[in-house]
């Protein structure tokens, strides 16, 4: 297949707008998956992608097409490069992107315009794709499609004579699809004299055949048998086996220019397959693709075995669950105060930036117990990520989303009206304030209507202090969080009462405090159990009573000393709920 017959493109959505749906119809069109046989969403690869009905990971799959074009009835090879619909993936699919020279912006016509169809439609626009907006769902019967027309061009300015209606259900309106694919999408622009260059899309662990990379020959072609390298990592591999995604992988021997398809080299971990990376010929010299960027770790989990013997059980359990994933890294660490509870405990941070005693360099702190505790070592200045959020909402929920994200800490940024009733809103939040919560937060108050979707911004200077929690004076540091200083007072206050209620009374007294450094914000007291001494206590001896009460207080004293607390898992899931 020469290059101006091939198409790359890439369907986005809004979730649930219908992008598997429609996938799945293409690829029954074309003959590549047998109608009503096999798995619905063939898309959907990963049993957690069915579970969830969301798009995590990109799967993509390769189609032939009979069209007649420019007068000539021609066999296209058209690939679609499916890309994940999760707001969290906004580098996966822009990676994704970069391997097409269109997409097709999927809206519901019901819905209209949301969150993730603004985000993605910039995503394609700054690519300077070929976008083809496709109303679909107009089977419904609250389906408004010249509504979304009017979003299309006031939101996009896209010309709504150019949006394709269709229902992925009941197949109305699919046939133009391909058709429009193939005239309005121009082929892909490599160069089949030049060296190979292809850009790594995505990779996954299969248990026969190791890691298999998903590719988009950029320039040249690659064969087997010939070695490859990565321009991420220096590393050299083989390649053992190449082919298409038909859609079950199918050995081909080839990839040309402009094509779309699998290899699999030897690479050992899904780590080595860095998206976004370049892979060439090892024996000449590229300039390595635009746009790739090494993972950027945004959101952390502490996981704590309950019993300390369960360390290494636990960290087998870890690498196993996140051996597919290469954006996924685990590092191990210890604390001194755990090994209480009961089961796993696990704790949400994120990332925060220090400067200490004043130096320029800057500290990456995750986890708050890296913060100095030797009082000669200040913090001077901190920083924390920040995102930009997209809210889309009906226009009577304004108010609602105001407060919300002020309570946030959020800064308006815009604030529009897409058409007569929705409005759209723009803010710039700390990640920490949307990692916990938000969401559902922002889905209760406007029953539902909200659609959200962010991105990632950089970091900003903000008045950070490390909360302790102390437990008979002693700091838990797997509790210890890092809050804005004006949230402070209450998250502590919050804390607190919350431990109170999931600790129970012991043999000794217990104090609860929240404290920034030395100082003690928020304070609470578990009683003792008070086992009756004096029950064993016939007569009046006087002496003897007073021994007893004086015995009780010492083994008080010791078990204090001991600090042998019991946490139960509840505490730290309500504290992580809370902070
Ligand atoms: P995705 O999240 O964008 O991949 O959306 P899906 O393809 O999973 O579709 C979400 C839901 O909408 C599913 O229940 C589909 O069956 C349904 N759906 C998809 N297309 C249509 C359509 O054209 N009409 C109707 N009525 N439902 C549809
Ligand atoms: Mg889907």
């Amino acid at each position: 297949y020469p290059p101006d017959k091939i198409r790359n493109f890439s369907i986005i959505a809004h979730v649930d707008h219908g992008k598997s749906t429609l996938a799945d119809r293409l690829l029954e069109l074309t003959g590549t998956i047998r109608k009503g046989h096999g798995q619905p969403q063939y898309l959907d690869k990963l049993q957690v992608e069915r579970e969830r009905g969301i798009t995590v990971k990109a799967q993509t799959a390769t189609m032939f097409h009979q069209h007649n074009f420019l007068g000539t009835d021609t066999k296209f090879l058209l690939n679609l490069i499916d890309t994940p619909g999760h707001v969290d993936f906004n580098y996966e699919v822009s990676r994704s992107l970069a391997a097409c020279q269109g997409v097709l912006l999927v809206v519901d016509a019901a819905q209209g315009v949301q969150a993730q169809t603004v985000a993605n439609f910039y995503l394609a626009f700054e690519a300077n794709l070929t976008i083809i907006p496709i109303i679909n769902k107009i089977d419904q019967p609250t389906a408004d499609p010249d509504r979304v027309k009017e979003q299309l061009k006031s939101i996009f300015d896209l010309d709504p004579n150019e949006a394709l209606l269709t229902s992925a259900k009941t197949g109305q309106g699919l046939e133009l699809v391909l058709p429009a694919v193939i005239e309005r999408i121009p082929p892909p622009p490599g160069d089949s004299s030049s060296p190979l260059r292809m850009l790594l899309l995505d990779s996954y662990y299969d248990e026969y055949k190791g890691v298999i990379c998903h590719v988009a020959v950029v320039d040249g072609a690659l064969r087997k048998g010939e070695k490859i390298s990565s321009a991420a990592t220096g590393q050299s591999y083989e390649v053992l086996d190449v082919g298409i995604m038909h859609p079950e992988l199918t050995q081909t021997g080839v990839l040309l220019t402009g094509q779309v398809g699998y290899v699999v080299s030897g690479m050992r971990s899904t780590k080595e397959a860095r998206v976004g990376d370049t892979l060439y010929h090892t024996r000449s010299t590229v300039k390595p693709l635009p746009g790739f960027k090494p993972v950027k770790h945004m959101v952390f989990a502490g996981l704590y075995p309950a019993d300390g013997s369960d360390f290494e059980a636990l960290s087998h359990a870890i690498e196993r669950l996140t051996c597919n994933d290469a954006s996924v890294s685990v590092t191990k660490e210890s604390s001194t105060a755990l090994g209480l509870g009961s089961d796993v405990v696990s704790w949400a941070c994120s990332i925060w930036m220090f400067s200490i005693n004043g130096l320029n360099s800057k500290v990456h702190i995750q986890n708050p117990a890296m913060l100095p505790s030797n009082p000669k070592q200040r913090v001077t200045a901190c920083w924390e990520p920040t995102v930009i959020a997209t809210i889309i909402i009906p226009s009577e929920y304004v108010g609602s989303i105001i407060t919300l994200c002020s309570e946030r800490r959020g800064e308006q940024l815009e604030y529009s009206f897409i058409d007569s009733q929705r409005a759209l809103m723009k803010y710039r939040l700390p990640l920490r304030e949307i990692v916990v919560d938000f969401y559902n937060e922002l889905k209760s108050i406007t029953s539902g209507y909200a659609s959200f979707d962010y991105e990632e911004a950089d970091y900003q200077a903000s008045d950070l202090v490390k909360l302790d929690i102390l437990l008979n004076g002693q700091p838990v540091d797997a509790m210890a969080t890092i809050v804005h200083r004006l949230k402070a007072q209450r998250v502590g206050r919050e804390l607190v009462e919350k431990l109170k209620k999931f600790i129970d009374r012991q043999m000794f007294e217990i104090t609860i405090q929240a404290a920034i450094g030395s100082k003690v914000i928020a304070r609470e007291t578990i009683s003792a159990m008070r086992k009756n001494v004096l029950a064993k206590c016939y007569g009046g001896d006087v002496t003897r009573k007073r021994k007893l009460l004086e015995k009780q207080k010492e083994g008080k004293k010791r078990m204090k000393r001991v600090g042998s607390v019991d946490i139960p898992q509840e505490a730290f899931h309500e504290l992580l709920k809370g902070s």
